[in-house]
């Protein structure tokens, strides 16, 4: 018997607007090889899934720090509050099983292909009348490859329209056959600069911007995505390089450039106990915003501020 592909999906939305053409279903496979330091989505960072603790949701119970067999769950009078001990918990789930009001939780689990697909076939009629379909998220979708491709071809089975949301940050051979498989591309592009991509999302952008080029070359239809983060991507000197980047593209083939406002997201990391190094108080102004909107236009190319909607 052939086994079943099976991959780690942290969430599953539906009816969603903002990420591809038409209505979608979003499909988020965990894992990124990026860290990027205003990543929105740090649920999906790590490829297991991950144990969190929702605060306001805990009735303090205490029963989880009695039950933990690795005894890595402490309760913090002071804060009034279950505090993980990461470097002892070994994901075994006792405590999410036995906490009565899902405080404590895993975010992602183990699905095969065809779970996931019949997921994304309930909603088969909203995409045909609206021109939409399933896109592919994360983390970096690309680094669950093998089950991406297998989602892919199944989508493709059933006439299903995909994109996936990338970094582009892959093995060219992976990326080249998931280009082959996919019907759109949102790529992002973050620093045009080397030493300051590696600074402030942990790897270089050399395979980033190669992908690009190549897919680029084969016509595949893309959308360009740019964060836009204060004092980070959001300089001067990045904006001048990310139009000089644009403009050496065949700009046929890029549909439209989305800029996607800064949010502070700090509460999500305080729930996986991990740095934010984003400082507080953040935020692209609206003129600012229709600044670089009107700059990047001068290209020829579509700007949106956003996404679709
Ligand atoms: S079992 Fe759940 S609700 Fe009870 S203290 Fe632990 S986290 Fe809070
Ligand atoms: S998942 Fe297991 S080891 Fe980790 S905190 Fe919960 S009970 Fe303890």
């Amino acid at each position: 018997m052939v086994k079943p592909v099976k991959g780690i999906v942290f969430d599953i939305q539906r009816f969603a607007i903002y990420d591809g053409p038409g209505i979608r279903t979003l499909v988020f496979l965990k894992g990124c090889p990026l860290r990027c330091w205003w990543c929105q989505n740090p649920e999906g960072l790590t490829i297991e899934p991950s144990l969190i603790y929702i605060s306001y949701k805990c009735i303090r119970c205490k029963t989880c720090i009695g039950i933990c067999p690795q005894r890595a769950l402490l309760y913090d009078e002071e804060r009034n509050v279950v505090k993980i001990d990461r470097s002892r918990c070994n994901l075994c789930g006792t405590c999410t099983e036995n906490c009565p009001t899902t405080a404590l939780r895993f975010i992602g689990k183990e699905m095969t292909v065809e779970e996931v697909m019949a997921e994304i076939e309930k909603d088969i009629p909203f995409y045909d009348a609206s021109g939409g379909g399933v896109t592919f998220s994360g983390g970096e979708p690309l680094v669950q490859a093998g089950f991406l491709t297998e989602l892919l071809k199944a989508c493709r089975a059933r006439r299903i329209h995909t994109a996936i949301e990338t970094s582009g940050y892959a093995p060219s051979g992976v990326f080249r056959e998931v280009l082959e498989l996919v019907d759109l591309l949102l790529y992002d592009i973050k620093l045009v600069d080397d030493a300051a991509h590696v600074k402030y999302t942990g790897v270089s952008n050399k395979p980033i911007l190669a992908n690009l080029l190549y897919a680029n070359a084969t016509g595949k239809p893309i959308i360009i995505r740019i964060p836009v983060i204060p004092t980070i991507t959001d300089t001067d000197e990045n904006l001048k390089s990310v139009i000089d980047l644009l403009s050496s593209l065949n700009l046929k083939t890029i549909l439209r450039v989305d800029l996607l406002p800064y949010h502070d997201v700090r509460e999500k990391y305080e729930r996986l106990d991990l740095e934010y190094k984003m400082p507080p108080g953040l935020k692209a102004s609206t003129d600012r915003l229709n600044l670089i909107k009107e700059e990047i236009e001068k290209t020829g190319l579509k700007v949106t501020v956003g996404g679709y909607g």
